[in-house]
């Protein structure tokens, strides 16, 4: 049975770093104490994790609370700053605003409306009008007019419908 605090919280979270959870390598973890030794925290195994030296270099003797913070501001995955020995990296890894479901790139829109398309069975949208409201739907308004319209002609150009005096076929 490991005795030693570093070895039994390592052995704890799976060899993996709290923060990061990537594995864990003894020359690079270090236990952080949650509530700073400084601020009266406890050397308790429940007042401390394992992680990335690095990242607890950058926590040092913050609040639980500024901790906290930290952590949420790391959109998505938490990425210790491993490497840099700075603390910028904190706000590198912000996450790109989002786009609406489904829109990130012109090229991933056209399957989407295909197979939005295809689940529809019979009850697809018969003519160029309805047809244009369902793909701007599909992407909650988010695009444009002209987009819309290139969306519908790209459709078109590529085969997949076929529009004849503004009522819609598809070969889908
Ligand atoms: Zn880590």
């Amino acid at each position: 049975m490991p005795t030693k605090p570093l070895d039994r919280l390592m052995f704890a979270q799976g060899e993996l770093c709290f923060f990061c959870k990537k594995p864990l390598s003894k020359n690079e973890a270090s236990v952080e104490h949650l509530v700073a030794s400084a601020n009266g925290g406890s050397n308790n195994d429940e007042n401390c994790v394992a992680c990335c030296k690095a990242v607890n270099a950058l926590l040092g003797s913050m609040s639980l609370k500024e901790k906290i913070q930290v952590v949420l501001n790391q959109q998505g995955q938490f990425k210790c700053p491993n490497g840099t020995g700075s603390a910028k990296v904190v706000t590198q890894t912000k996450a790109a605003p989002k786009t609406p479901a489904g829109a990130e790139s012109k090229e991933d829109r056209i399957p989407l409306v295909i197979a939005n398309l295809k689940q529809r069975g019979n009850a697809k949208p018969r003519t160029l009008k309805t047809l244009t409201s369902t793909i701007a739907s599909l992407f909650a308004k988010a695009l444009s007019e002209a987009e819309l319209t290139a969306l519908v002609q790209q459709l078109e150009s590529t085969g997949k419908i076929s529009v004849v005096e503004n009522k819609v076929t598809y070969v889908l």
